[in-house]
């Protein structure tokens, strides 16, 4: 059996992790923020070892909350959803996660696990205290309505050989 040099052991992993990541877009809604939720929401995604890669706090506009939500413009509820994603700080943050959403639950908290986020932390649809992308195509889409190429940090986790195989 031949035995592997290092340097190729080394991109195997890194083609391996490569396969696995994908780009998250996350957002703590106004709920989750004003509940004091942002640390507990940041630790969940930390503590599964999904690698940050952007994070800024601002209030979007109505236009931008509009925008964020276009998918669902002939939804009934989408006039009160936008005003309410500009009703205040919304932490905004680009994730490298793959399951991502699993970690999330579903978009009703009554209907999400215990475990998930919306399952232990939220009650009721309209106020289920964070986004996140549902795919890998719209995760590039929310990313860039979000954020600057700029505001993306380049950096490779000391912690990532330990998650990844
Ligand atoms: P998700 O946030 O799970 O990806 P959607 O993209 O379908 O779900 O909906 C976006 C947001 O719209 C939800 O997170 C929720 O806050 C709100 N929403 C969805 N369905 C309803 C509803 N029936 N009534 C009120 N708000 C809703």
């Amino acid at each position: 059996m031949f035995a592997l040099p290092v340097a190729a052991y080394m991109v195997q992993d890194q083609e391996a992790h490569a396969a696995q990541m994908e780009r998250t877009f996350i957002a703590i809604k106004p709920d989750g923020v004003q509940r004091g939720l942002i640390a507990e929401i940041i630790s969940r995604f930390e503590h599964k070892g999904f690698k940050l890669v952007a994070i800024k706090i601002l209030v979007p506009s109505k236009e931008f909350a509009q925008k964020h939500y276009h998918d669902l413009k002939d939804r009934p509820f989408f006039n009160g959803l936008c005003a309410f994603l500009s009703s205040g700080p919304v932490v905004a943050m680009e994730r490298e996660s793959k399951y991502g959403r699993k970690l999330i639950g579903a978009t009703d908290p009554q209907k999400s696990e215990p475990g998930t986020i919306r399952g232990d932390l939220a009650v009721v649809v309209g106020r289920n205290i964070i986004q996140g992308s549902d795919g890998p195509e719209t995760a590039k889409d929310e990313i860039n309505l979000w954020f600057k190429p700029q505001e993306l940090v380049s950096y490779k986790s000391n912690a990532e050989k330990w998650i990844y195989e």
